[in-house]
């Protein structure tokens, strides 16, 4: 019974144990909804259509975020990258800078992009914003990094981070998150002429007050974030981040034993949860995930976008260890010799290297 007591001590236990896996001690909202949900109630609650709202091309998923923000009416200024970097500060820095009239509304960068394995510097974006003296708002997208990598809303200075139930907190997919600061509150308050409903935050704050929801809650998800959440306490974050850390090492070093490139250039910004890989001119990807697929029964993640049929994804995110890590390259390294790829050395040497401690 989702109006209930029992349910209602569920909401404020949910709502006390997702604060630091945000770091966010202002509200967060769930929504029974996919990661895009999520994109478009942070737009909604804090701008208006016409608004200017600044984006970082990082690659598919930013490119995707720009286009929701565009029909919505949005005005999107969007900073060209080449899908194998992070946001860059200074450019975001720049633009602002000119922006005297304060137009920018928010500047909205993915902190984890999912299409490519690269980690923006989002503690670098927000000095940005601040160095520029600029009023706009900073909205995080880490819908594959919550609960993977080290996020810091409130130390970061963010305004509205995004998340999703289907990555990082080891759920099916359908839940929504919107952590929210006080000048994203504040914005979203006082801006009128915003046209929203389901995603409006303040019926859902104030349901939640209550330990309810202003609708019908996605109540077994619900369930399962409890859990989810009670694992990351009990392994604690800091482990949870090393873990990941370590397995984007060992998934490094297999892709440089095997003599391909990651997507990320710099290893500085590499992923902790997935790691995107390069095949050699003349291999198609696809054809080479679909022989791991039907051979090993294993999904690797697909290039998207741009990277459509010339990349493949490992996830190494969530609930995963070590032994996982080594079948997934063991997996990637038959499929590679079984497309007739070809590669330097063992990935899976040099992987389990890391994961034995025999090497950095
Ligand atoms: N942002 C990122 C970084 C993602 O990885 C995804 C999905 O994978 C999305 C947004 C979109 O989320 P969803 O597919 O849950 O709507």
């Amino acid at each position: 019974d989702h109006r209930g007591p029992a349910f209602e001590a569920l909401t404020g236990e949910l709502l006390a144990a997702l604060a630091p896996v945000f770091n966010c001690h202002g509200p967060i909202i769930i929504f029974p909804s996919s990661g895009t949900g999520a994109w478009e109630a942070a737009l909604v609650n804090t701008c208006a259509p016409g608004d200017r709202v600044l984006m970082a091309e990082t690659g598919h998923f930013a490119t995707q975020w720009l286009r929701l923000a565009e029909r919505l009416g949005l005005v999107v200024d969007f900073l060209p990258g080449d899908w194998r970097s992070p946001a860059d500060p200074d450019a975001i820095a720049a633009r602002l800078a000119d922006d005297r009239e304060h137009a920018i509304r928010a500047v909205a960068v993915v902190h984890n992009e999912t299409s490519t394995g690269v980690v923006s510097d989002v503690a670098a974006v927000r000095r940005a914003i601040d160095a520029a003296d600029h009023p706009a708002l900073l909205l995080v997208d880490t819908i594959s990094s919550l609960a993977s990598l080290p996020y810091d809303h409130d130390g970061w200075g963010v305004d509205v981070t995004v998340g999703a139930s289907q990555k990082g907190l080891m759920l099916p997919p359908g839940l929504g998150f919107n952590a929210v600061g006080e000048r994203a509150l504040d914005a979203a308050l006082t801006r009128a002429g915003v046209a929203r409903g389901y995603w409006d935050w303040q019926p859902i704050i104030e349901a939640n007050r209550q330990g309810r929801f202003p609708y019908t809650p996605a109540t077994n998800l619900l369930f399962g974030l409890r859990e989810a959440l009670a694992m990351l306490a009990e392994e604690g974050l800091d482990e949870v981040f090393a873990r990941h850390a370590r397995h984007a090492a060992a998934t490094g070093a297999a892709v440089a034993a095997w003599g391909l490139e990651t997507v990320c250039r710099d290893p500085a910004y590499a992923s902790a949860s997935l790691t995107a890989v390069m095949l050699p001119e003349g291999h198609d990807a696809d054809a080479f995930r679909e022989g791991v697929e039907r051979r090993y029964a294993m999904a690797l993640g697909n290039g998207l976008g741009r990277f459509a049929g010339r990349v493949f994804r490992i996830g190494h995110l969530g609930d995963f260890d070590d032994l996982m890590l080594a079948a997934t390259l063991s997996g990637v390294e038959l499929g590679l010799d079984a497309a007739a790829v070809p590669r330097a050395g063992s990935g899976v040497a040099a992987a389990l290297a890391v994961l034995g401690g025999r090497s950095a």
